[in-house]
């Protein structure tokens, strides 16, 4: 059996015919959150029999959820392997009614999906990197984690969502499943969520940077940096040493990207190692002539992890000076702190993989 979530419609139509039908079933599916073939009634009885022998729909099974006080909720989900993954809505604007109960504006929503199950890029701050990688997630397992949310939140089909690739894994080193998931996501047969709308973060893996660049989906692309010179960024995020630095900036430099967007540097604060006024100056050097915009993350402490959260305080002196040189800078807000949403965490506690 192969999950349906896999394939794009055009490669359901060569096994399902005629093409009204794949159109049909991906109704069912993207549009009314349907899991079994049983329920599409508008499909003919020996059709829906023939496709459950074929195809199963979403493999996940979800094992475990937080709700956080700022209200994202992180979800640990089973894979049908036994293994493990876990994703983040994150509730970004509330939705609003004027005094006659009329609405002004739908809820928005971000959803932080995994690309792999574990890691191999190794960073000494993240608990993914813990147990290594064990294996890539299929496409289909990507977007069933969106749909999973979607449905379980009752977020209808025509309120597109957010999608961050920034849960466990690093995207880039599943290219290929990744950017299957993104076409399959943007399909107007599907969800028809925008690549403008997605955003890939990467550590830095320039090579397939380039090739994601080449393939031009169209998506945002968000870099780790973390650290401005290579010495201390090789202690942080050992890929440094096969990707430097200068490599991941000129990468940055050659990646297409629309004219109205600008490329997102993730820079992780950790107390007293990367957040002195001479790694902000030394930042906004090295984004000099980037369309950028950086997002200060502030480290989020787990058990065993030898480096320490700095202060707001430190924080807001860091954001300051970048913006008073003209570079754009976000703190990101401790979405999920109390629910330890930083990447691998709550898999963590329920027991590892
Ligand atoms: N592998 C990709 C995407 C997943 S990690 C990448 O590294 O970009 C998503 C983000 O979570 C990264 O910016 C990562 O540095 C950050 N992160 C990892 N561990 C963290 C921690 N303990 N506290 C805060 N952010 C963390
Ligand atoms: Fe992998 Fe990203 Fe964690 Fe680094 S921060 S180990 S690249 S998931």
């Amino acid at each position: 059996m192969t999950n349906i979530l896999d394939f794009l419609p055009e490669e359901l139509s060569k096994e399902i015919q005629p093409l009204f039908r794949v159109k049909q079933i991906c109704q069912w599916i993207y549009q009314r959150y349907a899991d079994d073939f049983s329920q599409m009634s508008n499909l003919p009885k020996d059709l829906r029999e023939k496709l459950s022998k074929i195809y199963h729909f979403s493999p996940l099974k979800c094992i475990k959820q937080e709700q956080s006080k700022d209200s994202s909720i992180k979800y640990l989900f089973e894979l049908l392997d036994g293994l493990r993954v876990e994703s983040v809505l994150l509730p970004m604007k509330e939705e609003k009614f004027d005094a006659e109960g009329k609405r002004l504006a739908h809820a928005k929503f971000t959803i932080c999906v995994s690309s792999q199950v574990g890691c191999r890029s190794g960073c000494s701050f993240c608990l993914t990197a813990k147990g290594g990688l064990k294996r890539n997630l299929s496409a289909g397992e990507i977007v069933g984690q969106i749909l999973w949310i979607k449905k379980q939140h009752k977020i209808p089909y025509e309120r597109r969502v957010n999608i961050v690739y920034m849960g466990m894994g690093e995207p880039l080193d599943n290219l290929k499943n990744v950017a299957k998931a993104v076409q399959i996501l943007s399909h107007n047969d599907t969800l028809a969520i925008s690549p403008r709308r997605q955003t890939i973060s990467t550590s830095g893996l320039a090579k397939q940077i380039k090739e994601l660049g080449e393939m031009n989906l169209g998506v945002l692309l968000a870099i780790s940096l973390h650290a401005v010179n290579d010495e201390l960024r090789t202690q942080l995020m050992p890929i440094n040493k096969a990707y430097n630095i200068a490599s991941v900036i000129q990468a940055v430099r050659e990646f297409p990207i629309d004219m109205r967007k600008r490329v997102m540097f993730e820079y992780l604060l950790i107390d007293g190692i990367n957040d002195k006024i001479e790694h902000a100056k030394e930042l906004v050097r090295l984004l000099n002539g980037i369309k950028a915009k950086v997002n200060l993350i502030l480290f989020n402490p787990h058990q065993g992890s030898i480096y320490q959260r700095p202060s707001l305080e430190n924080a807001v002196k860091f954001q300051d000076l970048l913006s008073s040189k003209g570079v754009t800078c976000t703190i990101r807000e401790s979405k999920g702190l109390d629910i330890s949403a930083a990447c691998g965490q709550l898999k963590e506690r329920e027991g590892g993989i």
